[in-house]
């Protein structure tokens, strides 16, 4: 029996202990199982185990994947990482949702290239809710214009905001950016009713998303937890 049916269980049950303690139903949640660093063959043992939506933070990485599995139905692909507006034209091409748009520019990139393929692509914002420089998304204080900007975007669907707090060994520690991230939703969503679509906040990782669960994520982006620790080459 592969070994991703327990942890697939275990991180199930953590979603659900997190749930009930935030009084809110495990059926808000969406988990989106990252397998970047993991082959194609750990991505096909997931889904034998039921996981049906997958993240990456490479396009080229994604795109090899997605071509050795060919597409399924019922699988989805998400784009979690930095995305250089030289290559939205291949992520829109290839995912279903990205998380990490953070800019204006890429915006009109990817929905000009939506638009050419006919389809409509649901996006997030991410936003920049720590100092850390290595930490992607844009400033909380530049949100607003884009939000605006986009919602005149053709090919793009705005569904809501996406954070990655700095690391700490306290999960704890990261709840003051979930609830940022939150807030930012809350005031964005009074300002402008329905410019995020349903207002997913996707926030919380492996170690940490039982807090972001309790701060309102809707989405969880779960790697390690699913696959195990990855190897860096
Ligand atoms: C790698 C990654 C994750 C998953 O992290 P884990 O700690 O392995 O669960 C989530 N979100 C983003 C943006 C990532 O790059």
């Amino acid at each position: 029996v592969s070994d991703i049916i327990h942890k697939f269980r275990d991180v199930q049950e953590r979603i659900s202990r997190a749930a009930e303690k935030a009084g809110r139903s495990v059926g808000e949640i969406t988990l989106v199982a990252i397998s970047k660093t993991f082959p194609g063959r750990a991505v096909e043992e997931a889904i034998a185990a039921g996981l049906c939506r997958f993240g990456e933070n490479r396009v080229q990485e994604a795109e090899l994947k997605i071509n050795q599995l060919g597409r399924c139905p019922g699988i989805e692909w998400h784009l979690v990482g930095h995305l250089q507006t030289n290559k939205a034209k291949k992520a829109a091409e290839l995912f279903d949702c990205i998380h990490s748009v953070d800019s204006l520019k890429l915006a009109n990139k990817l929905g000009q290239a939506c638009v050419e393929l006919g389809k409509t692509l649901p996006v997030l914002l991410e936003v920049k809710t720590s100092e850390e420089q290595s930490k992607g998304g844009a400033d909380p204080g530049a949100i607003q214009t884009i939000v605006e900007g986009i919602r005149a975007v053709e090919g793009l669907r705005l569904e809501g905001l996406m954070t990655v707090p700095p690391y700490f060994e306290d999960p704890e520690r990261a709840r003051p950016y979930f609830s940022a991230l939150r807030q930012l939703r809350n005031s964005i969503v009074s300002e402008y009713p329905g410019c995020l679509g349903k207002g997913h906040l996707s926030m919380g990782m492996s170690h940490d998303f039982e807090v972001a669960i309790d701060e309102g994520a809707t989405i969880i982006r779960v790697g390690t937890a699913l696959f195990g620790e990855r190897q860096y080459d």
